[in-house]
């Protein structure tokens, strides 16, 4: 039984990680999306909120879980008994930034792996940031995010009022 964790802040889900996730619950056993909580930026989305989003989006995929977690994400793997964590690669500014957590994560447990599976082309410059500033100025994000949560997005700035 091979068991993976992919953790993020998802604030919010964005067709990007959509993608990482359906590929790699293709080829583990077991996904658990994990949610972080203690994020040091202010997150649009309360934990609550991104974890129901994501878990809507990913209810087809029956081999996928969605959880919240806090702390450090090689405890959290450990709790869920996973041996690798998946991250997403966009462009080269991912890579310094992944390979100081990955290399990190090994030498607080060796026996965790880190798995990278590059991002699909048209999500290569897709990130939950852009996605959160397009709709901020009432942008069409459809191409970026799933109805559902657009739809989440449009309306916590329609009660937040315009940007400035
Ligand atoms: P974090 O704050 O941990 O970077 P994110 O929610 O921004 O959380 O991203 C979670 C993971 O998804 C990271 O591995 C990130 O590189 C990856 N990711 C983010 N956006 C995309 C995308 N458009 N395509 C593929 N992977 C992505």
């Amino acid at each position: 039984m091979i068991r993976a964790i992919y953790p993020g802040s998802f604030d919010p889900v964005t067709l990007g990680h959509l993608d990482i996730i359906r590929r790699a619950a293709g080829v583990v056993d077991e996904l658990v999306v994990g949610v972080l909580t203690n994020k040091s930026k202010r997150p649009l989305f309360s934990i609550g909120e991104r974890v129901e989003m994501l878990k809507r989006c990913t209810a087809g995929l029956e081999n996928v879980r969605v959880l919240s977690f806090d702390g450090l994400t090689v405890e959290f793997a450990r709790s869920q008994d996973a041996r690798i964590i998946v991250r997403g690669l966009r462009a080269v500014t991912d890579f310094e930034v992944e390979m100081q957590i990955a290399q990190n994560n090994r030498i607080v447990d060796h026996n965790i792996e880190t798995m990278f599976l590059t991002t699909g082309l048209q999500y290569a410059y897709l990130s939950s940031t852009i996605v959160k500033e397009m709709a901020s100025y009432g942008a069409d994000v459809s191409n970026f995010v799933t109805p559902d949560v657009a739809a989440a997005l449009a309306e916590k700035f329609a009660a937040k009022g315009p940007a400035e």
